[in-house]
C-alpha cells in the first residue's frame, strides 16, 4: 500500500465511500480510513431504502428528489446486484395525514402512481387509506453497496485520533495526501465542526426470515423491506436523545415487528439479525458538504462577527465535509459526493443548498460558546 495519495477520506459509511468512488473516477488516488472497517457505522445499520420524499413542496423536498432521480441511477449503474428497485408505497399515518396527501401530489416530482385500498389489499398490505406507489424506488443491501463503491480503492482499518497539515500536505499516521475529507457521521470532533451541529439520531433495524409474499417495500410509521431472498427489513430511526452507542439488542428490533403487524401479516417473521446505529444530521436537515471553515483564524480576524459583521470565509485549507446525510444517506450520498468531487477536483462551488458555509455566521451570532468575544 502506497503512502502517498491525492485524497484521504476519514469513514467508510456510504458518504466515504461515494466520495472515494467519484473521487476516483475524476482519476485520483484515494485511500479511505475507517477504525471499524467498511460500512461500521450508521451505514451498516441502515434499511437503505431509496425513495422521493413527498410533502407540500419545500426546497428540502425538491433537493431530496434530484438526490433520488441521481442516486436510483447510479445504484443500477454501479451496483445493480445490491439495489431492489422494488418500488415503494408510501402509507398515511392515518386519516388526517391521508387528507394531506391529495396536497402532496402535485409534488410528487417523481413518477408514481395512487394505491387504492384493493391495490394495498392485493399486495398484503393491511391498509384502506390511499397511498403513494413509487416504482423507481426500492433499497440497497447497505455495506454491499459500500464494499462494491470500495472495491478498487486502498481502505485501511484504523482509527484516526489526529489530522495535521504541514506545508499544504495532510497527515493521517504514516499516510498523506494533498485533501483530507472528513466523511465521519456523528463523530465529528477531529476537527471544529461546532457550527454545522452535527447530530445523531439512533436507529435500529431487524432483518427477519419470512416466507411472506411481498413484492414491494413500504414506508408509514416504519420502513419495511419488500422480501429479498427469503429476508424482509424492518427498519426506523427515532430517539434523538442517544448520545454514544448501546449494545443492539434483539428487542429493540421486535417493537419493529410489532409496529409492522398493523401494515403486515409478520406472523411467520423470524429474527435473524439486529442492527442498530446513528445517523448525522444537520440542524436544518440539509446535507454538510464542502470546504471546512478556519473557525479559529476567523473569530480571531473578526471579533465583531458574532455581532452580524459579515467577512470574506476563510478555510482550512483543502480540508473537506460530506456529512448530515440525515436519515435518507443512501439517497443524498451519490450526488453530494459528485458536488464534493467536482469541488476538489474542479474547484466547483458546492449548491449552496448544502454548502455547510450556510451555517456559520448564524452560529457565531448565536452561539453561546463564543460569548467571550461579544
Ligand atoms: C437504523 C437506520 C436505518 C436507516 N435507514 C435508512 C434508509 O432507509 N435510507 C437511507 O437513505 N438512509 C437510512 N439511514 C441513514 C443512513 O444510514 C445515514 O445517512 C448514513 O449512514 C450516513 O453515512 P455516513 O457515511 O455519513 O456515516 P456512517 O455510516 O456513520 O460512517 C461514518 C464512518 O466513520 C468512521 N469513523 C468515525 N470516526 C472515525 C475516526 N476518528 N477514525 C476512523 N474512522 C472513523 C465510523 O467508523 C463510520 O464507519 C438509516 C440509519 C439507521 C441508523
Amino acid at each position: 500500500m502506497s503512502k502517498n495519495y491525492d485524497t484521504l477520506i476519514i469513514g467508510a459509511g456510504i458518504a466515504g465511500a461515494a466520495t472515494a468512488h467519484a473521487l476516483t473516477q475524476k482519476g485520483q488516488k484515494v485511500l479511505v480510513l475507517d477504525k471499524k472497517g467498511i460500512a461500521s457505522g450508521g451505514s451498516g445499520a441502515a434499511g437503505a431504502f431509496v425513495s422521493p420524499k413527498i410533502g407540500k413542496g419545500s426546497p428540502l423536498q425538491s433537493l431530496t428528489n434530484e438526490a433520488f432521480s441521481f442516486a436510483k441511477a447510479f445504484y443500477l449503474a454501479n451496483s445493480p446486484q445490491h439495489f431492489h428497485q422494488t418500488g415503494v408505497i408510501r402509507i398515511p399515518k392515518d386519516e388526517a395525514d391521508a387528507q394531506q396527501f391529495s396536497d402532496y401530489a402535485p409534488f410528487n416530482e417523481n413518477r408514481y402512481q395512487i394505491y387504492s385500498k384493493e391495490q394495498l389489499h392485493a399486495q398484503g398490505i393491511r391498509c384502506d387509506l390511499e397511498s403513494f406507489y413509487f416504482p423507481e424506488a426500492g433499497d440497497c443491501d447497505a455495506k454491499a453497496v459500500c464494499e462494491v463503491l470500495l472495491s478498487e480503492i486502498d481502505v485501511l482499518q484504523y482509527e484516526v485520533r489526529k489530522i495535521r497539515q504541514e506545508e499544504d500536505v495532510w497527515h493521517v499516521g504514516a499516510y498523506s495526501a494533498k485533501n483530507l475529507v472528513l466523511a465521519t457521521g456523528y463523530e465529528s470532533d477531529l476537527a471544529d465542526l461546532r457550527y454545522m451541529g452535527i447530530r445523531g439520531t439512533w436507529g435500529t433495524r431487524g432483518d427477519f426470515a419470512s416466507d411472506l409474499e411481498l413484492q414491494v417495500s413500504m414506508h408509514q410509521n416504519i420502513s419495511i423491506g419488500a422480501n429479498v431472498n427469503g429476508v424482509i427489513k424492518l427498519g426506523a430511526t427515532h430517539e434523538k436523545e442517544v448520545k454514544k452507542p448501546v449494545p443492539c439488542q434483539a428487542g429493540q428490533a421486535l417493537v419493529l415487528k410489532e409496529k409492522a403487524s398493523s401494515i403486515i401479516d409478520t406472523s411467520d417473521l423470524e429474527l435473524k439479525e439486529v442492527f442498530c446505529g446513528m445517523r448525522a444530521g444537520s440542524k436544518d436537515y440539509f446535507p454538510l458538504v464542502g470546504r471546512v471553515i478556519d473557525v479559529a483564524t476567523m473569530l480571531a480576524a473578526h471579533p465583531a462577527i458574532v455581532r452580524g459583521a459579515k467577512p470574506e470565509m476563510r478555510y482550512r485549507e483543502n480540508l473537506y465535509i460530506c456529512n448530515g446525510l440525515g436519515g435518507r444517506g443512501f439517497v443524498f450520498a451519490p450526488l453530494m459526493a459528485k458536488q464534493l468531487a467536482d469541488c476538489i477536483v474542479e474547484g466547483k462551488e458546492v449548491d449552496s443548498r448544502v454548502n455547510a458555509d450556510r451555517l456559520f455566521l448564524k452560529w457565531c451570532r448565536k452561539s453561546t460558546e463564543l460569548d467571550f468575544l461579544r
